[in-house]
């Protein structure tokens, strides 16, 4: 039996495309393996957002070197940002490397591992797929199947934000068909799964594909204001409308300028959409802002944010931040903290700059001293910490709905799930995953609320309780 290990390196995008390259290796007859000892192909799904990206892949890869010198046969390969972005330079720099693959390649695995295990001679495919985008379809079966899963609506970037490497390693905006990201969601929903998560690097900015369109068609493109047409919102309506089992519907991650006024209406109209937004702010100062070509500015990003909240009341958002971009001065980033308490950010995904391969930002000083960048990191996580912990301790006492996504990591006897507005909920109880519950909440920790059952308002689905999404 061939026996692959797939090792995922960084973001959520990452985690999706690993489940699709399992997929097309099962479907070639592989089967998983937790030993690097055993297995026959080992894929390292790299990320290439954040720091030093490269120098852990190489580090990862001095791990397994040994196993091909050990056994014959056993092929390397590296997919993901860091594979599109070094692309042969790869195969150059770690010559034990047979296949290097791009994110638009995933479907050619197979054929490439077979043809290395043939013993041709190392390869590396990286063009992006911009005249025939394709996207894998999850394959629904009983194995696979989670409470909560992923459905991308659309690839690549065509933003140029100044610190970001995504759109030369994810290539231009190509849109996924309607009919096929409905029919996907179907089929996740008619399996087993209560939630779905659309998924896009600018999720928001999605138009149906017809022929000769391009991103350009939806005016205005470059313009400050909100640029979009009300295409996305429509598709949350058609979801709502087709797939009437689904119990949730979430997407990230939404680009601020395409906060539409028909996407926040569709928030008010359609009960299946999330109370909670995932919406990156990166900086709530103007000055910054526009130096990372963001094309919005803290007035019309809190503008956004509170028509939301008057249209969905109760809604919670959560946001990106970047700390000590070039230039960034201690007024900047009290602009970044008064924004953090006027949109009551209840979470944040904060990292400190550091300069990405190919990026518009690597032509500016890197002029933040490590030791302020800490600082300033610790100055917004103790900012949104103090949201958070006041925003779960006024639930206390509260009934709060909520989706059980899997066991808790830490506690055997206890379940996971989140609450419509995302709030992470443990309740105590038997065989839970994919129930609706109405709890009642008794306890605010830091990060997550305890409670107790009150009522189950749907039953446990059955999905392989091996496949679900573990919570911490
Ligand atoms: S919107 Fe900006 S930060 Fe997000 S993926 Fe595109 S370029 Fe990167």
């Amino acid at each position: 039996m061939k026996r692959y290990l797939v090792q995922t390196m960084g973001c959520q995008m990452n985690v999706h495309d690993s489940r699709r390259i399992e997929e097309v290796l099962a479907a070639d007859g592989w089967r998983p393996t937790d030993e690097p000892a055993l297995a026959d192909l080992v894929v390292f799904n790299t990320c290439s957002v954040r720091e030093k990206a490269e120098h852990k892949l190489m580090s990862a890869l001095g791990t397994v070197r040994g196993l091909k010198e050990a056994r014959r046969g056993v092929v390397i390969a590296v997919a993901g940002c860091v594979a599109q972005q070094e692309g042969e330079r790869l195969l150059q720099k770690a010559r034990f490397v047979d296949v290097v693959i791009g994110p638009d390649h995933v479907a050619e695995l197979p054929a490439l591992v077979a043809r290395a295990r043939g013993g041709a001679a190392p390869v590396a495919r990286t063009v992006f797929d911009v005249h025939a985008p394709a996207f894998l379809d999850a394959t629904p079966s009983p194995e696979r199947l989670e409470v909560s899963a992923f459905v991308t609506v659309m690839k690549g970037c065509d933003e140029r934000c100044t610190y970001c490497v995504v759109p030369y390693t994810r290539g231009p905006e190509r849109y996924r068909p309607a009919d096929a990201i409905v029919g996907e969601i179907r089929a996740m929903v008619e399996g087993g799964v209560r939630e779905v998560t659309l998924l896009g690097q600018t999720v928001n900015s999605w138009i149906e594909p017809r022929p000769g369109a391009t991103p350009a068609d939806a005016p205005p493109r470059w313009s400050a204001r909100l640029a979009r047409t009300s295409e996305f919102a429509a598709l949350l309506r058609r979801v709502a409308r087709e797939v009437p089992d689904l119990a949730r519907l979430r997407y990230t991650s939404p680009h601020p300028r395409h906060l539409t006024d028909a996407l926040i209406e569709a928030h008010a109209e359609l009960d299946v959409l999330a109370r909670h937004v995932h919406l990156p702010v990166q900086s709530g100062s103007n000055r910054v802002l526009r130096r990372m070509l963001r094309r919005y500015t803290r007035e019309l990003y809190l503008e956004r944010v509170a028509r939301l909240r008057e249209a969905v009341p109760g809604l919670t958002l959560s946001t990106d931040i970047i700390v000590g971009f070039p230039g960034e001065t201690d007024a900047d980033l009290d602009e970044t903290l008064s924004l953090v308490r006027e949109a009551g950010f209840v979470a944040a995904f904060a990292f400190k700059y550091s300069p990405r391969p190919n990026t518009p930002s690597r032509a500016l000083a890197d002029d933040v001293p490590e030791d302020v960048k800490s600082a300033r990191l610790d100055a917004v996580f103790d900012a949104v910490g103090a949201t958070q912990r006041a925003h779960l301790a006024s639930l206390v006492g509260t009934t709060q709905e909520v989706l059980v996504e899997g066991p808790s990591r830490t506690d055997p006897s206890r379940w996971t799930g989140r609450t419509r507005r995302n709030e992470i909920v443990h309740v105590e109880g038997a065989d839970l995953a994919g129930a609706i519950l109405d709890v009642v909440i008794e306890r605010a920790n830091d990060h997550s609320l305890m409670g107790r059952i009150a009522r189950t308002a749907r039953p446990a689905a059955p999905p392989a309780p091996h496949r679900l999404r573990v919570l911490a």
